[in-house]
């Protein structure tokens, strides 16, 4: 549907869940992907597999997203080996989920590092070269808890609402250079993060979603999709719902 032939799209958290249906989904599109992962290689070369059944070329860059030092090397080296970086998925995230009370120090950083600075270095090292070239896309992951919150999402919470004001503001400064920023905000998707979860809090999460079903990594991937391709290009700043309705 939408064509990203002779792009160029780096997908942070692309080894597993939703980050590799997004890997996948803009490979099929055509794009060349470089799937990002922390730890897991097994899994991100399983993404890369897919990659190139979908039809696209792919690389696999392994960094942590919270280290600002190996952001900036990493994507100035994608960018060389590619000769450009036209979209960038801020997707790489983690959930330490504990009720206020128990919050210790160490989750707040860690979390806040991954989900808010994760998001952030990457941008300021993609934007840096897509502004340069006066075109780019940078989607964010956040979630309906960023805008909704959850008890026992005290943290996680915090960090997906800083996504929506970061895509805000980036949306505001470099839309005079060409590049979009857009969040998508997903609700309660099957995915490694979710299955770990009790049975009792994901019956309770269908049962709050209207479609009455858990969201798959694809619903995720397809929104994410339109908004890398060419045909979103006067859309910034937006937040886009793919919850099954759990919030409206
Ligand atoms: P997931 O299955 O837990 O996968 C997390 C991914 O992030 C993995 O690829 C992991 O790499 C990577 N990652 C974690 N920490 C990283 C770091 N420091 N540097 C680089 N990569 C890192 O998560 P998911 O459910 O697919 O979620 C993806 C995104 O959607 C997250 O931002 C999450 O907050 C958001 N989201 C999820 C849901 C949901 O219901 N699942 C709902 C709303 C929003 P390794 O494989 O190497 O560990």
């Amino acid at each position: 549907m939408f064509s990203l032939d002779g792009k160029v799209a780096l997908v942070t958290g692309g080894s597993r869940g939703i980050g590799r249906a997004i890997c996948v989904a803009l490979a099929k599109a055509g794009a060349k992907v470089v799937i990002n992962y922390a730890g897991n290689e097994a899994a991100a070369a399983e993404t890369l597999d897919l990659v190139r059944q979908a039809g696209s070329d792919g690389e696999i860059a392994r960094f942590d997203v919270a280290d600002a030092d190996a952001v900036d090397q990493a994507i100035q080296d994608i960018a060389k080996r590619n000769e450009g970086l036209h979209i960038l998925v801020n997707n790489a995230g983690i959930s330490l989920d504990q009720l206020l009370i128990r919050i210790k120090p160490e989750e707040l950083e860690r979390t806040m590092a991954v989900n808010v600075g994760g998001a952030l270095w990457c941008s300021k090292a993609a934007i840096r070269l897509m502004m340069r070239k006066r075109y780019g896309r940078v989607i964010n992951l956040s979630s309906v808890v960023g805008e909704g919150g959850n008890k026992g999402q005290a943290v996680y919470a915090a960090s997906k609402a800083g996504i929506i004001g970061l895509t805000k503001t980036l949306a505001k400064e470099y839309a005079s250079r060409g590049v979009t920023v857009n969040c998508v905000t997903p609700g309660f998707i099957e995915t490694d993060m979710t299955t770990a979860l009790p049975e009792s809090v994901k019956e309770q999460a269908i049962a709050e979603t209207p479609l009455g079903r858990m969201g798959a990594p694809e619903d995720v991937a397809a929104a994410v999709l339109f908004l890398a391709s060419d045909e979103a290009g006067f859309i910034t700043g937006h937040t886009l719902r793919v919850n099954g309705g759990m919030l409206i």
